[in-house]
């Protein structure tokens, strides 16, 4: 038998009409480090038809080797074909460890590949590590607790996000994750960095593909949270829909790139559309500067924002728990504060 500590590292190279994601790059920063921890190769599974010339970034951006499983019949993604695909894979080569971004793709296809290998599977993760596990179940000849060495701790917040929940697989190998898009940091494109290309076969011949994808239809968001430099966020102490409006003044005068964000609660109160929500149900963001105004930082808010760069917190309350997390507090009212920085903002010429 193998040993199964020896095992890849996996990543799964999430790519949409011949374009990764950002979330592969992300989810590659945090597997070179599992797999440097382990001594281990971290391996990118790259699936698709025509995808081959996508290794080059995977490569540049940390994976050891790619692991190609190209076929046209992978050319759109469908739950069985890439489950199959996937499946017999794991089976093939072994990895310890496969990790996938929490994405509509990843959320779909994780699940049933953990289940057709009956293993574990954490949704939603925030935080990946490997440590030691003391399993109290399961005792030594001794008596004295069995310990796990280099197990993936998989760190997600739990019990509606009130408690950050360490969960760990130590026997139904591979552990698997699904990982938050935004959390994880990707690391600098290294121009020219090589790897090892391998190409599997996708094993689907006979497999029976019941659906037949007539027609793609994407609802495109005007809101681009993840990509902005800035964000202006208000929750609902901005107190109305009018008021929460002068967060877009904010934002304009900041510059084009600057995007307004929003709590669950002024989501709620009507305040702005729900793409603009950040926390545990909405989108997480790292910008260079955070602005929150009237927001209480709740920790389901604040697990979408707190890796901001730079955090300016506007609060009326000095007791506010956004403050733990700001380099920069305000005590006062957002709806005096906010047109006293536009009006500054306008006078230094932007
Ligand atoms: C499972 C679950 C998931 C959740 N997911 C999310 C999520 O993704 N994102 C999210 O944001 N929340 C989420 N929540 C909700 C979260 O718990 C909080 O209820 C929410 O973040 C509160 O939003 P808020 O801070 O805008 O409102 P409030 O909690 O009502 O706080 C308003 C704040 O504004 C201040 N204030 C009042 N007037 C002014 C003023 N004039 N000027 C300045 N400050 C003022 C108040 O002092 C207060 O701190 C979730 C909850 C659960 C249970």
């Amino acid at each position: 038998m193998t040993d199964r500590t020896k095992g890849e590292v996996w990543v799964f190279a999430e790519q949409e009409d011949g374009r990764l994601s950002g979330i592969s790059f992300e989810l590659l920063g945090k597997g070179r480090e599992l797999a440097d921890r382990l001594g281990v190769p971290l391996a990118a599974v790259l699936m698709g038809s025509g995808v081959e010339s996508l290794a080059v970034g995977l490569f540049e951006h940390g994976a050891d080797t790619v692991r190609l499983v190209d076929d046209p019949e992978l050319k759109i993604y469908r739950s069985k074909a890439y489950r199959h695909s996937m499946v017999e894979l794991v089976k093939e080569i072994g990895p310890q460890i496969v990790v996938f971004g929490a994405t509509h793709i990843g959320r779909d296809l994780a699940p049933a590949v953990a289940s057709a290998l009956r293993c574990g599977l954490t949704a939603d993760c925030t935080d990946l590590r490997i440590g030691d596990y003391s399993d109290p179940k399961t005792k030594n000849a001794d008596g004295t607790p069995h310990l796990c060495n280099g197990v993936l701790l998989q760190m997600r917040p739990a019990f509606g996000g009130n408690i950050i929940a360490t969960i760990v697989n130590p026997y139904n190998w591979p552990q698997m994750a699904t990982v938050r898009e935004g959390v994880m940091k990707p690391l600098d494109r290294v121009s020219g960095r090589g790897g090892t290309l391998v190409r599997h076969p996708s094993r689907l011949e006979g497999v029976d593909i019941p659906v037949e994808v007539l027609e793609i239809v994407r609802r495109t968001s005007s809101v681009d949270l993840k990509g902005s430099p800035i964000i202006v966020a208000g929750g609902a102490g901005m107190g109305s829909k009018e008021n929460f409006a002068k967060l877009f003044d904010l934002a304009a005068a900041l510059g084009g790139s600057a995007a307004v964000g929003a709590s669950r609660a002024a989501v709620d109160l009507g305040y702005c559309e729900h793409d603009r929500q950040i926390g545990q149900t909405g989108q997480t963001v790292r910008p260079r500067l955070f602005i929150s105004c009237g927001i209480s930082g709740a920790v389901q808010h604040l697990v979408g924002m707190q890796e901001s760069a730079k955090i300016i917190a506007i609060n009326t309350d000095k007791d506010a728990p956004v403050f733990k997390v700001a380099h920069y507090g305000i005590v006062g009212d957002a709806n005096e504060i906010v047109p006293k920085m536009i009006r500054a903002i306008k006078q230094k010429g932007g």
